[in-house]
């Protein structure tokens, strides 16, 4: 299966905290998470070392015959290790990330999604199969509403977003929460996981949230519009699409958001491509 991929920072001088990737028989999409600036975070590299370190350990790790979860598993405590000595693994705003990742032979395909990224299934047919984690929204909703009331850009709603993501930290990685990627290996075993035939599906897409916001945040695309722009144009498209919508919103006033951009990634594989 031929594959796609687009990755756009949120900011051009801001490091991009998403990581996406293809082997001979893998992906990987990670969107890393946690410290805004001029938070602490216990770790030195910081959260687009975590991501693309973790990344690249996994696509290695997914060429073994460990599960997938087992695999991320093992780059997990892999990652641990790189920065045990330089860095406090257990701040509680420690880096983290989401993972997606797929695994292929000739015949099927093996998929994990930890976290608020998203994997989405064409299949002929019917409507978009879509699979994401939505634990964190669900944490997330109540806590988030002093700062969805504030304008975005303003320090008043900085520091809301700071309050924010301190509160959702209590909740990260703990049972009746949600799971992401740190420091705790079990966090895989948390993960959705499946298997498809590839002659079940036209094309698959791998997104991280700041690609979705047409479909899942603004209202303006269905996944259906979504996986057509996708075919149609590709992924580069359907990032300056989502950049377009924000342009239009700077201050979050129509979309309340925490962040006027976010780091926007889209891996797209296309059976007929
Ligand atoms: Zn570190």
């Amino acid at each position: 299966m031929p594959f796609l991929l687009a990755t756009d920072p949120a900011k051009p001088d801001r490091p991009n905290e998403d990581f996406a990737a293809v082997g001979t028989n893998a992906a990987v999409l990670l969107d890393g998470a946690g410290t805004p600036p001029g938070t602490a975070s216990g770790c030195v590299h910081g959260v687009a070392w975590y991501a693309r370190t973790l990344g690249g350990l996994l696509l290695g790790a997914l060429g073994s015959d460990d599960t997938l979860s087992g695999a991320l598993a093992a780059s997990i405590e892999h990652v641990n290790r790189l920065h045990a000595d330089t860095c406090d693994l257990k701040h509680a705003e420690t880096p983290s990330s989401t993972v997606v990742a797929l695994r292929w032979d000739g015949t099927e395909c093996e998929y994990l999604v930890l976290a608020d990224s998203v994997l989405v299934l064409d299949r002929p047919g019917v409507s978009p199969e879509v699979i994401t984690d939505d634990r964190e929204a669900v944490v997330g909703a109540e806590l988030r509403k002093p700062m969805d009331a504030l304008p975005t850009g303003t320090p008043e709603h900085d520091q809301a977003l700071r309050d924010y993501v301190a509160a959702l930290a209590e909740h990260r990685n703990r049972s009746g929460g949600f799971w992401v990627a740190n420091t705790d290996p079990t966090a895989a075993h948390e993960a959705l996981t499946g298997r498809l035939h590839l002659d079940e599906v036209n094309a698959l897409a791998l997104l991280s949230d700041g690609a979705t916001r047409l479909a899942d945040r603004f209202g303006l695309a269905t996944w259906r519009d979504t996986l057509d722009t996708l075919a149609a144009d590709g992924p580069a498209a359907l990032i300056a699409q989502v950049r377009t919508v924000e342009d239009s919103d700077p201050h979050g006033q129509r979309w309340p958001r925490g962040k006027t951009r976010d780091d926007a990634t889209v891996i797209y594989g296309h059976a007929d491509a």
